[in-house]
């Protein structure tokens, strides 16, 4: 059976290099040895999981409780391993050096192997209940006593979720391409539909990965909207149908329901079905088997309330105690699979049709959609929808597929800018990628008397040749040059639009505003007309009402 020295050995070896190519390649080298059974744990692993996304069983342990066996093990007091982990910055080299201070060491030590060591801790994570905290530390210091150093780092690593081998996601799917000669498109496929990476490097290794699908109750990841900027983009300049929904401000979540069981979970693929008992039954009715996505929002008085009197109900231990306080409906938008059928691949207008067909009821709903193909109507079903208590709306292509995991284009969120402020550019700096070359990133100022104070920096929503004609102008007046970065005479006024203002110490005015984005150059307005400090704070004043409110 394959050793947790070779898996820690592999690892150690791809943190060695910084190159991509051959983290890969050491990587692929490693797996295309391991029989099945090794490969799964070994891939799961190296997402930083223990059990694959969706798994009922759950295995925390956490930072004190390694650190509990570790001290357990090794004598070493309180102060000696605070000093160890700031020394070292690391709980995994901790353990490394702690393990090999062991003051005991068992007899007979078998050597320590993937599946044993899985075997153990899985059997860890189904204890529930109270002895469950017991049964991991129990697990956790078995382990811990039989390991070498090296062996150490990487199971402490592995069970507080961060590998710290500069391998992102993408490039573990690239490794599992490499190791079973599969094309990294198929193998990126199949990883988003089963959310596995096990699972998906089994298949790989079969030349199966063709066969890889939805399946109930493993979560996969959203579908997600990008920004929309100008409305008339959302219909693609030409007139084009597409569907404007209504924005819930809600949590997202993804229903899976097959048999008598019924799973919600969130975006971070962690199941909240117990936070939400009282949807069980109306989802149960809603059809026999199927997959679907939505937003769960807070809904008092047929209207949705704000999302801080749905976070009430996350927090919450007993969620039936304050079920009463704060109903919740779910708004169902999208079907994913049904009965057998995976239906990711059909344009959202079928899959909208066989969504409409389910056999809605009770505080699950179908989420207020209308089929727009001009600009007015559009900015009508957005008042629409702002009119119903609701965000915005997110403006979906009806012939798009759904692609899990993308935050594209074919869906665009578009909601109310909080506010927006004429601001005075005072500072420009040279972007990067393909803005390189020009002045695109814009340090901005509001007026205090007869001050300009900074209050954010934007490098967002003009057109490059905007862009082109402000480097021209900046770099004709600019007041001091530090390089990359401009002091500019305060000539250009821009209109921002920004979600928040925070109180912030990184500019002098003591605000910043939160992700703003450049609406226009006002070539209309001389910066003596531009917004002032009073405003920023009378705004920041504001948006504290709400919460007040609730
Ligand atoms: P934001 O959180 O502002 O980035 O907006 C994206 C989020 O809007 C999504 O992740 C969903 O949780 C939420 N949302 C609300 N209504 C919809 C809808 N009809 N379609 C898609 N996403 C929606």
């Amino acid at each position: 059976m394959p050793r947790w020295a070779e898996f820690a050995a592999a690892l150690d070896a791809v943190s060695r290099t910084a190159s991509k190519r051959e983290k890969v390649a050491l990587l692929a080298g490693y797996l295309r040895r391991l029989p099945e059974e090794a490969l799964r744990i070994a891939c799961t692993y190296l997402t930083g999981r223990v059990l694959p996304a969706g798994d009922p069983d759950k295995l925390q342990i956490g930072w004190a409780a390694v650190v509990e066996v570790l001290q357990d093990l090794s004598g070493a007091s309180d102060r000696e391993v605070s000093e160890l982990y700031l020394r070292r910055g690391d709980l995994g080299d901790v353990a490394a050096e702690l393990v090999a201070r062991r003051r005991t060491v068992p007899l007979f030590r078998e050597p320590l192997t993937l599946e044993g060591a899985h075997e153990r801790l899985r059997r860890a994570a189904t204890v529930r209940g109270k002895g469950a905290a017991a049964a991991r530390v129990a697990a956790l210091r078995v382990l811990l006593e039989q390991a070498q150093p090296m062996e150490a780092k990487y199971l402490v690593r592995v069970l507080t979720g961060d590998l710290r081998i500069g391998l992102k996601e993408g490039l573990l799917e690239e490794a599992v391409a490499e190791a079973f000669d599969a094309p990294p498109a198929a193998v990126r496929r199949a990883d988003l539909l089963c959310s596995d990476l096990g699972e998906v490097a089994c298949l790989a290794r079969r030349g199966e990965l063709g066969t890889a699908s939805l399946r109930y109750f493993r979560p996969f990841r959203f579908m997600l909207a990008g920004n929309l900027s100008d409305p008339a983009e959302a219909l693609g300049g030409a007139a084009r149908e597409v569907l404007a929904e209504d924005k819930y401000d809600g949590v997202r979540v993804q229903v899976h329901r097959h048999g008598s069981r019924v799973a919600l979970y969130s975006r971070t693929l962690d199941d909240v079905t117990a936070s939400f008992p009282e949807l069980e039954d109306p989802l149960l009715r809603l059809a026999p088997a199927y997959i679907a996505d939505g937003e769960l929002v807070a809904w008092v008085g047929d209207r949705a309330a704000p999302f801080s009197r749905l976070q009430q109900r996350l927090r919450r231990l007993d969620p039936l105690a304050v079920a009463a306080d704060v109903p919740v409906a779910l708004f169902l938008f999208d079907l994913l699979k049904l009965e057998g059928e995976d239906l990711l691949d059909l344009p959202l207008r079928e899959r909208r049709r066989r969504l409409e067909a389910l056999a809605f009821g009770g505080s699950v709903r179908l989420a207020a959609a209308e089929r727009v193909g001009d600009t007015r109507s559009l900015q009508e079903a957005f008042r629409a929808a702002r009119g119903r208590g609701n965000e915005g709306l997110v403006v979906k292509r009806l012939d798009a597929p759904y692609q899990p995991g993308r935050r594209g284009r074919l869906w665009l969120k578009w909601k109310e800018p909080f506010g927006t402020l004429d601001v005075v550019v005072v500072g420009a700096e040279y972007g990067h990628g393909k803005r390189a070359g020009v002045l695109s990133d814009y340090t901005f100022a509001v007026w205090d008397g007869d001050r300009l104070r900074v209050v954010g920096k934007a490098y967002s929503g003009l057109a490059d040749a905007e862009i082109a004609e402000l480097t021209q102008f900046f770099l004709q007046h600019t007041v001091r040059d530090l390089g990359r970065f401009k002091v500019v005479e305060p000539r250009v006024v821009l209109e921002v639009a920004f979600d928040a203002v925070s109180r912030s110490d990184r500019h002098d005015s003591g605000y910043a505003l939160r992700f703003p984005r450049i609406l226009r150059v006002r070539t209309d307005k001389t910066p003596q007309q531009a917004s002032t400090l009073e405003e920023v704070e009378a705004l920041y004043r504001r948006q504290r009402q709400p919460e007040d409110l609730t």
